[in-house]
């Protein structure tokens, strides 16, 4: 190894520090707050929900779980830190709040103009290892000013945020009306978004399945890449990996969401996808990575992002990630999704 590549930094470019104060009240039952709270007894009431399809969402309960685990009774900082140590000290994070506020879960203990100056402080107290991102939903109150004051004029600890952070399952869809004025404002000072874009996470309260994924659909983005060319855009999980294991199981498909979105970046200059989450299925999806990023525009535009800590329940291991998904896809291919394709992705770097 050559000392230029000694000096290469990590970009990990999705992940969260959200407390338990960010979730909302309701998300879970109140019965079971209390229960979830104590470790065995949390074991055994995900254990439990496993069987019983509550809400046919069980799986929230596992991450829920998890989410506990890491987050109990702890700050922004303190997370922050568990996953730092799960890299080089040079590593760089890309940071994603989130706002519960409008999915019809109830209140929520930290709003979300709180949760992002915690953000900011950290970010500060930290220097270059975080890059914060802002959680946008763009029905919060006075949109335009909170934009202004999270990326122009510095209101939150001194600090403009880098990128916006979308969740349309939460209950707003990409293309229409309501998230122009975003996009409009996101093109013309040259932020990058993140979305969310996998079937799985949370979802409005009060939808189904069917419309979550209607909202989450990368499809709904070509009308705004149409429009805004420019715009550099992230679909988060790249599809997701209920859809990593449907391309391997049904290649015929015609519904798949990580075919769609590679093929959305072979038209689309400036759309990337990160492949948070959906990596951590390792065995199956490492060698389908590896052959996608065989496709030069495909190259060009992965991001390396783990969703630290919502993966925590995986039986991989965030520590060995990074390491065993270098040696599999060798330095080259490494460097260009962990530093290469981040820098130009974040700050335009070409
Ligand atoms: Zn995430």
């Amino acid at each position: 190894m050559s000392d230029s590549q000694r000096e290469e930094v990590i970009y990990n470019c999705h992940i969260h520090t959200f407390t338990m104060n960010n979730v909302p009240d309701n998300y879970i039952p109140k019965i079971l707050i209390k229960p979830m709270r104590i470790k065995w007894l949390r074991k055994v009431v995900v254990k439990a929900l496993s069987f019983v399809d509550l809400r046919s969402k069980h799986d929230i309960f596992e991450r829920y779980a998890k989410f506990m685990d890491v987050s109990s009774t702890k700050d922004q900082l303190s997370i922050f830190k568990i996953i730092q140590e799960y890299y080089p000290s040079t590593t760089r994070f890309v940071v994603m709040p989130m706002d519960m506020s409008h999915m019809g879960a109830g209140a929520i203990p930290q709003k979300i103009d709180a949760q992002h100056e915690e953000l900011a402080q950290l970010a500060k107290t930290m220097d270059k290892a975080v890059i914060p991102f802002a959680a946008i939903d763009p029905r919060r109150n006075n949109l335009d000013k909170a934009l202004d004051d999270l990326f122009i004029k510095k209101k939150y600890s001194g600090i403009n945020f880098t990128g916006i952070k979308l969740y349309p399952p939460l209950g707003y869809k990409p293309g229409g009306k309501k998230l122009d004025p975003l996009f409009a404002f996101a093109n013309e000072h040259k932020l990058p978004i993140t979305a969310h874009c996998s079937r799985g996470g949370v979802r409005q309260l009060n939808f189904t399945k069917k419309k979550a994924h209607d909202y989450t659909n990368p499809a709904n983005y070509r009308k705004v890449l149409d429009k805004y060319p420019d715009m550099r855009l992230c679909l988060a999980h790249f599809g997701g990996d209920e859809e990593w294991k449907k391309y391997l199981e049904h290649p015929r498909s015609k519904d798949n969401w990580l075919s769609d979105i590679r093929g959305m970046m072979q038209e689309y200059d400036n759309l990337y996808a990160d492949i948070s989450y959906s990596i951590f299925s390792f065995t199956d999806n490492t060698p389908i990575l590896k052959v996608l990023l065989q496709d030069k525009a495909i190259k060009e535009r992965v991001l390396f992002g783990s969703d630290f800590y919502m993966a925590e329940k995986e039986r991989y291991e965030e520590k060995r990630l990074s390491i065993t998904l270098r040696a599999m896809l060798g330095e080259d291919l490494f460097w260009q999704i962990a530093n290469v394709n981040p820098k130009r992705f974040l700050f335009g770097i070409q």
